[in-house]
């Protein structure tokens, strides 16, 4: 039995661990397929406080386990298959095995939208890709036209980080201003690499016969005018959606499935706390999730203390 269960290793669970594991409860954190979380994706971040020269993804990450683990929070590589929070102590299905708890921390973030749009599965790996910083580099995309759709900062930043590699970046966006803040907007309109392309989508990812990416179709949405643009690449950068599918018909959530917190970390069930992306579609900031995760570790000890543990 464990006394608190982590459910995530983004921000926001690592530092409910290290709150938890400070307050001797061993908290036990489940890493789901991406240990680390969304920030493992990302080069250098630039607004993580206490940084001044700015900080590695990967390496924030590394550290924030590292710290949690020296006060005693252990490590599993466990993806929650699903949950039953009906009683407790809680029971969740990890790869297959059951863990038992008797507090749950949900951190389990948001996960990379689709397009939805012919071609963009068909050819994903094979030029369609999510992640700048994990693939930008691969020899297919040397010196080539890419394309980036999106206009948060995340198209920014995967625009940015793609004029190292390709030779024009095209940014497709469906409006005519970027939504992304205005520093990274600033830098990404600034970079004689990057070509915005407004009021535009894509409709369709080519080439399936030719089992590689050869192309986008776009539609203006104010004109209506289709065309095709040429690229080895299509990088797809149009926001997040919560990782909280495990959890519905148990925890409540809005209409996007992000989870409802009350007072706090609560949730609708007594000992289950919720942090970070996974219950916040207004900031979804590192140091927010970093932030809400304190808040339910500390919200997790005071629950077990009132209970005498
Ligand atoms: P996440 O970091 O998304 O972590 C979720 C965790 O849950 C993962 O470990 C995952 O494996 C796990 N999980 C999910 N489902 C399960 C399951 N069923 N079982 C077990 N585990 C599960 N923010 C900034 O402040 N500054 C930046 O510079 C910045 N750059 C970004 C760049 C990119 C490309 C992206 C995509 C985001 C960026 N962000 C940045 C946003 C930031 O990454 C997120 O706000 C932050 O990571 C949210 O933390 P989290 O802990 O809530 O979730
Ligand atoms: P986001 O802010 O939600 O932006 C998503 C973008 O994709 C929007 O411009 C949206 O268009 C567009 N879009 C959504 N669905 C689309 C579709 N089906 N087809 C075409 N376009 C579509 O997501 P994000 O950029 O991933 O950012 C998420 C959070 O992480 C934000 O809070 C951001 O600040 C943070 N973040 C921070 C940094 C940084 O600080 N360096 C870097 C990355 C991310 P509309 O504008 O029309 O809605």
């Amino acid at each position: 039995m464990e006394k608190v269960v982590i459910i995530g290793s983004g921000p926001a669970g690592w530092t409910a661990a290290l709150y938890t594991a400070r307050a001797q409860l061993a908290p036990l954190v489940l890493t789901g397929k991406q240990p680390g979380g969304l920030l493992t994706t990302t080069s250098i971040v630039e607004n993580f406080p206490g940084f001044p020269e700015g900080v590695d993804g990967y390496e924030l990450m590394t550290r924030m386990q590292q710290q949690a683990e020296r006060f005693g929070a252990k490590t599993s590589f466990g993806v929650v298959e699903s949950v039953d929070f009906s009683q407790r102590p809680f029971t969740l299905v990890v790869d297959g095995g059951k863990v038992v708890a008797e507090t749950v921390i949900i951190a389990t973030g948001a996960s990379h939208k689709h397009l939805g749009v012919p071609g963009e599965h068909d050819l994903e790996t094979k030029g369609v890709t999510y992640c700048a910083t994990c693939d930008g580099a691969l020899p297919v995309f040397r010196n080539q036209p890419l394309v980036v759709v999106g206009g948060g900062d995340s198209a920014c930043e995967e625009a940015l980080y793609l004029t190292r590699f390709g030779s024009v970046i095209h940014l497709i966006h469906r409006r005519d201003s970027l939504r992304a803040s205005k520093i990274m907007s600033d830098r990404a309109l600034s970079n004689p690499k990057i070509k915005p392309v407004w009021d535009s989508v894509v409709t369709e990812v080519l080439d399936v016969k030719l089992d590689k990416v050869t192309g986008v179709k776009l539609k203006n949405f104010k004109t209506g005018a289709e065309s095709v643009l040429n690229c080895a690449g299509v990088f797809i950068a149009i926001g997040h959606a919560p990782n909280t599918a495990i959890f519905r018909g148990q925890i409540e959530m809005d209409g996007n499935g992000f989870i409802i917190p009350k007072h706090g970390t609560m949730t609708n069930v007594q000992g289950v706390f919720v942090a970070g992306d996974c219950a916040d579609h207004v900031y979804r900031q590192a140091i927010t999730a970093a932030g809400a995760g304190c808040a339910a570790g500390i919200d997790a000890e005071r629950f077990l203390a009132a209970e005498n543990h």
